[in-house]
């Protein structure tokens, strides 16, 4: 057990052991590598949100704790049986991200770019989930597993598919096949991801507009390849290139890497970019001694340096900034939660309505099913 922490935090962290223990086999806790180490500690399965949506597809677990944030839980609900319950300690525990893109304001932009460049909308194949022909055209929806299960489920019915920070080139380019040669992605809602992904697939920024609700498009939609949403990650769109700068002035010989949520320009200064799990194996490949600068959560950096005493691990940001809705899962809300399971209520429950698991379900499978 970790010696650092307060004789209350301590009391708390025992108190979840002994419900874990009696919860024994029906119990799983999930815990995405931003989450605080005093519950990290007792996740079953540590992750970023596709290893962890994977976990939660395998798991036969009656109940499964999610310790991540609102949109990871409600992929669980609808990667799982119905026989199981995933509960999130604290339901205010969101995504800033996912919030900027919702079921309306896509619904809407869905009609104006199909209405602006003339594409289909693949909800009218018979087969949307093979390739098309050279001769069509079609707007393939894509979004980033940061959003709603009500966009998921639109993404599923209009023959697209969710990605993440791990797959999001594969995604891409499964996508492209079904939209053809002249047709187009709308990726949402984060920009930078989507950006970042395409550019490193060759396609030029300038066929990469920005769609906001409401104003439009950045530039032309015509011969666009990536039509992307204006969302962003508040965390780490903080990471800038003057940061990467500083830190090469005090360590020549370091190295930079950083999440794909992070701004081009940013990307591009660095050494290297990736999900979390990709910047995890980066830092255990570099060997003792290394200087590396981390672009990503604060929690994560702060673990990542504890792990590697041998290396200089530090955080780009000096304002140092964790992701407040992941945050907002602290050890007395796991606890809680694990008393009441105990008692034979199931708190905090997140469930999809059926309505809308269909679609879900269909979108994310194909993610599941296209190699990282
Ligand atoms: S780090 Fe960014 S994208 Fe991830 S949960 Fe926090 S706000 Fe959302």
């Amino acid at each position: 057990m970790d010696t650092t922490l307060s004789p209350e935090e301590k009391a708390i962290s025992e108190r979840i052991v002994e419900l874990k223990a009696k919860l024994g086999d029906e119990l799983l806790i999930l815990g995405h590598h931003y989450q605080r180490d005093s519950i990290v500690m007792h996740a079953d399965f540590l992750g970023d949100s596709f290893m962890l949506s994977q976990k939660a597809a395998q798991s036969s677990a009656k109940y499964i704790v999610f310790c991540g944030v609102h949109f990871m839980a409600e992929s669980a609900d609808i990667l799982t049986a119905d026989t199981q319950s995933v509960v999130l300690p604290n339901l205010r525990a969101g995504c800033s991200m996912a919030d900027m893109a919702t079921l309306e304001e896509v619904e809407e932009a869905w009609v104006d770019i199909l209405h602006q460049t003339g594409l289909n909308d693949p909800i009218l194949r018979t087969s949307p989930d093979e390739p098309c022909s050279e001769s069509e055209a079609y707007l393939v929806p894509v979004t980033y597993m940061n959003s709603s299960a009500a966009l998921k489920d639109f993404v599923g019915r209009h023959g697209g598919i969710v990605c993440t920070s791990s797959n999001a080139e594969g995604v891409l380019q499964w996508a492209f096949e079904r939209a053809g040669q002249n047709g187009a992605v709308l990726f949402f809602p984060d920009q930078h991801l989507g950006r970042n992904t395409g550019a490193n697939m060759g396609i030029s920024t300038d066929l990469m507009p920005t769609w906001t609700p409401k104003i439009g498009p950045s530039s032309s939609l015509q011969g666009a390849r990536i039509i992307l949403w204006h969302g962003f990650c508040s965390v780490h769109k903080r990471f800038t290139v003057s940061q990467i700068e500083q830190f090469r002035v005090r360590y020549p010989d370091g190295v930079v890497v950083v999440h794909p949520e992070c701004p081009i320009e940013t990307v591009h200064a660095a050494d290297a970019y990736g999900s979390t799990n990709f910047i995890r194996d980066y830092v255990n490949s570099m060997p003792s001694g290394s200087q590396i600068g981390v672009g990503t959560e604060i929690n994560m950096v702060a673990r990542l340096a504890a792990e590697h005493p041998d290396k200089h691990i530090e955080c780009l940001d000096a304002e140092i900034c964790p992701c407040s809705t992941m945050y907002m899962i602290h050890p007395a809300y796991l606890m809680d939660v694990l008393e009441r399971l105990c008692e034979g209520e199931v708190p905090n429950q997140i469930t999809v309505p059926p309505s809308i698991q269909q679609g879900a379900l269909l979108a994310l499978q194909r993610m599941l099913s296209i190699p990282k």
